[in-house]
């Protein structure tokens, strides 16, 4: 018999929302021995079943839900089932159409917690970032190629969340022969992705819709993409018609792919394209210096506040940016500007770039929210799992 899990006596409300994490503090005891990932029966303090969890004794998440069905199995057919349910999901959504770069598998929102699958045209990179994934990577693998066919299958289960759970890092080929870098068509934009050293799975492709709007705004403009990583930002910019793009990263190995991508797009005009290897923060100061103007600017920094305890001092790196960027736009720019951080909320964040605008004494309004795109769903059980939000600002 499975071992079980007691709740401590009000501490059940998470769970009987459907969340899937069960925090340490939570956790009356203990029924039985477990070993880090193996499923347990979730309880009641009156012992009434809310389902199946995946044992973490090292993480504060000290549980993670996989299903609240009580009655079902978690085994090889859970993930069969779970994996075809995600993938089946995507496929019916228009907007991923032609695309080689999908996020199949998104963690808790697919209840799948802790598990990170994008594909990359024939290559599938897997994060396993919980104890419940790591003791579940064979059944998980099996299910993904028999859902997707796919040739190949990288691990990259290297992000700091798995040290939380108690796990070393782990990468390497898990199926065929995965190469260490693809090439994937993004909006017919040809980009190259380093599935070895590249960031996260390689390419954040969360970001793909927003590139498109970038694109479709593009037209004629004086572009300055900050934090451009590889350049999916630029490249998107030439391809709607961009007068100049100026891109700008600390990282020269990503400075080098955003290079070697535009390389591969002859029809883009890679004389209107700039590239500066220069911390942000600097760079912006410069160019306000300078009198230097834009019609259109991409904000997208790296976390800035993994957690909510960060929120106040990222919120000064949101404001400063935020300040400089409306300070660079010529009257009727836009702005187009992110935050990744989980600990920030979208409230939060605008509330960061209105007092950036008012910093920077302009007026300026929201054209549009944005967020990551449909194939990163965010479970309406566990709304913190928006970590991506954005607003497209106008400069009056
Ligand atoms: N917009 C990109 C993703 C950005 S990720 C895309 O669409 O793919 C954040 C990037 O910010 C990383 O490439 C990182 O190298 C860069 N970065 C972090 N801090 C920086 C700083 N202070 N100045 C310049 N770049 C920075």
């Amino acid at each position: 018999m499975s071992a079980r899990i007691v709740l401590a006596r009000g501490k059940e409300a998470p769970q009987f929302r459907r969340h899937p994490w069960v925090f340490a503090n939570a956790v009356e005891a203990l029924v039985g021995r477990a070993r880090p990932g193996d499923t347990v029966l979730v309880e009641t303090h009156d012992g009434r079943a809310l389902g199946r969890a995946a044992w973490s004794p090292a993480s504060q998440i000290r549980a993670r839900m996989w299903t609240f069905d009580a009655d079902e199995g978690i085994d090889d057919a859970f993930f069969r089932r779970r994996i075809e349910a995600a993938v089946a999901r995507r496929a019916v959504l228009p907007i991923l159409a032609g695309q080689d770069g999908v996020r199949l598998v998104h963690g808790e929102a697919d209840g799948l917690p802790g598990l990170i699958v994008d594909r990359y045209g024939e290559v599938l990179v897997v994060a396993l970032n919980s104890a419940g994934t790591e003791k579940w990577r064979d059944a998980i693998v099996g299910a993904l190629l028999r859902a997707t066919g796919a040739a190949h299958v990288y691990e990259r289960s290297d992000s700091d969340v798995r040290r939380l759970e108690g796990l070393e890092p782990r990468v390497g080929p898990l199926h065929g022969a995965p190469p260490v870098s693809t090439v994937i068509a993004e909006h017919g934009v040809r980009l190259l992705v380093d599935l070895v050293g590249g960031h996260k799975t390689g390419f954040y492709l969360d970001q793909r819709e927003n590139r498109r709007l970038t694109r479709d705004l593009a037209s004629g403009r004086r572009v300055l993409n900050c934090f451009c990583y590889t350049g999916g930002f630029s490249l998107q910019a030439l391809a709607g018609g961009a007068r100049e793009v100026l891109s700008v990263d600390s990282s020269g190995p990503a400075l080098a792919a955003a290079r070697a991508s535009l390389a591969l797009n002859p029809a883009l005009d890679a004389g209107r394209a700039s590239w500066r290897d220069a911390d942000v923060f600097e760079l912006l100061r410069e160019l306000k210096a300078k009198g230097e103007l834009f019609d259109l600017v991409v904000l997208d920094p790296p976390k800035f506040a993994p957690s909510s305890a960060h929120a106040e001092r990222a919120g000064r790196a949101y404001r400063d940016i935020n300040r400089l960027g409306l300070q660079l736009l010529a009257p009727g720019g836009l702005l187009m500007t992110y935050s990744c951080s989980g600990g920030v909320s979208a409230e939060r964040f605008r509330g960061f770039v209105a007092s950036a605008a008012a910093d920077a004494g302009v007026d300026a309004m929201v054209l549009q929210q944005l967020q990551a795109g449909a194939d990163h769903p965010v479970a309406l059980a566990a709304p913190e799992g928006e970590y991506l939000k954005g607003l497209l600002v106008a400069r009056a």
